[in-house]
């Protein structure tokens, strides 16, 4: 018998797998609910229901068995949620909110109508519709397209700079926006709990691997000045109030090269930019995820010490059963914390698991990120 509620989550991924381990120092009873068997959270439980949950019935059937429920991933069955919080089920992130979120136009409407910061668009039912506006003059290049849903890391946006790219249009419904001159790439992760009471972690940089369009590096602190790192702290916390959501928001954002902060897009859950919180913070934002929508006092975010985080992702050439080369290499370097999410099989770019470097001395944790990058690969 466990002291707290049993928790749902929709999602078995390794955000999924990170919960359950936060979740075990407090012996918090988590159940999975992911539609494959080998989901890198298996391993973790023994409370996993196989099942779709993007499906109303297996979402719905999956809420009966548990006490609170909470996602690692937006694209799930909203409609079941709602049906589930109207029965009395304890939901967090609030699905309502989810929806909203779940659609990138929605998103940049809601921004909008909050009067949060963040870049010009203008939302199309089809790559015809685009072509049209640019024929009209309503819409000029370069811009960014974005598929309003179903994007993931990178997936579905495309920067289209000049005619010959508006071929690559895509033709489903998207949202597209001014191409931002962006300088650095930040993130604030942000919880509000059950009173109210809002928590940051510090603003994190994000710099990307551009063919992969995926995470390559993170740095916390960031480099930024402290006007800058106040900002993004304060913008992040008006998106938190506007959403007025229970649980951990990540708030992406760009620093311009003319030093505006603007929020680029929310994601209500954990988060890439928050994996080195689990050694570099005092509390990492997975316990923290636990403790809001568990209505427990939120944690200390503070960094116990400066780190870079890089992803490990499937080598570009390779498909198949993954193996590690340099795995040796890497744990005998001190301060190197090494997660791989147990996936069977790696794909170019597949994000294979991440690894943490704490160092007083921040350009020294970026040197060691280099070299596990040069020794680390995921081949089949
Ligand atoms: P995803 O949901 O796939 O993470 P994002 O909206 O975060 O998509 O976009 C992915 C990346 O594309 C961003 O991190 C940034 O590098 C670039 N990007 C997105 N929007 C813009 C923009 N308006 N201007 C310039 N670059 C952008």
């Amino acid at each position: 018998m466990s002291f707290f509620p049993k928790l749902g989550i929709l999602g078995g991924g390794q955000l999924g797998k990170m919960l359950i381990q936060a979740a075990n120092p407090l012996a918090i009873p988590i159940h999975i609910l992911d539609p494959n068997p080998n989901c890198p959270a298996s391993m973790w439980t023994s409370n996993l229901t196989v099942g779709d949950f993007r499906d109303y019935d297996a979402v719905y059937q999956f809420g009966q068995t548990v006490d609170v429920l909470t996602i690692e991933i937006e694209q799930v069955n909203i409609e079941a949620l709602l049906q589930l919080q109207k029965e009395g089920k304890t939901v967090h992130p609030n699905p309502a909110k989810v929806q909203i979120i779940q659609d990138k136009g929605l998103q940049k409407d809601f921004f909008k109508k909050h009067q949060i910061a963040t870049s010009d668009y203008q939302v199309f039912p089809n790559k015809k519709a685009v072509l049209a506006a640019i024929e009209a003059n309503e819409l000029q290049l370069p811009f960014v397209q974005k598929l309003r849903q179903f994007g993931y890391d990178g997936r579905g946006v495309q920067v289209i700079r000049t005619e010959a790219d508006l071929d690559d249009l895509f033709e489903e419904p998207s949202l597209v926006e001014d191409l931002v001159d962006i300088d650095k790439e930040l993130s604030v992760v942000v919880t509000k709990g059950k009173s109210g009471e809002i928590v940051c972690f510090d603003a994190v940089e994000m710099e990307f691997n551009p063919k992969a369009n995926l995470v390559e590096f993170l740095f916390a602190p960031a480099n930024i000045s402290t006007a800058i790192a106040t900002k993004a702290q304060e913008l992040a916390i008006e998106v938190s109030k506007a959403f007025d959501i229970q649980g951990l928001l990540a708030v992406e954002l760009f620093l311009t090269k003319g030093g505006e902060v603007l929020v680029n897009e929310v994601a209500p859950r954990p988060h890439n930019s928050g994996h080195h919180s689990i050694e570099a913070c005092y509390t990492s934002q997975y316990q923290q995820h636990l403790r809001s929508i568990l209505d427990l006092p939120l944690g200390n975010t503070a960094l116990k010490m400066p780190a870079v985080m890089v992803n490990v992702l499937g080598e570009p050439n390779h498909t198949g059963k993954a193996k590690y080369n340099g795995l040796t290499e890497c744990l005998e370097m001190k301060g190197v914390y090494v997660h791989l999410y147990g996936k069977e099989i790696t794909k170019p770019f597949r994000k294979m698991g991440h690894i943490t470097i704490l160092d007083p001395d921040l350009e020294m944790a970026k040197k060691k990120a280099r070299k596990v990058l040069e020794l680390l690969k995921v081949v089949s």
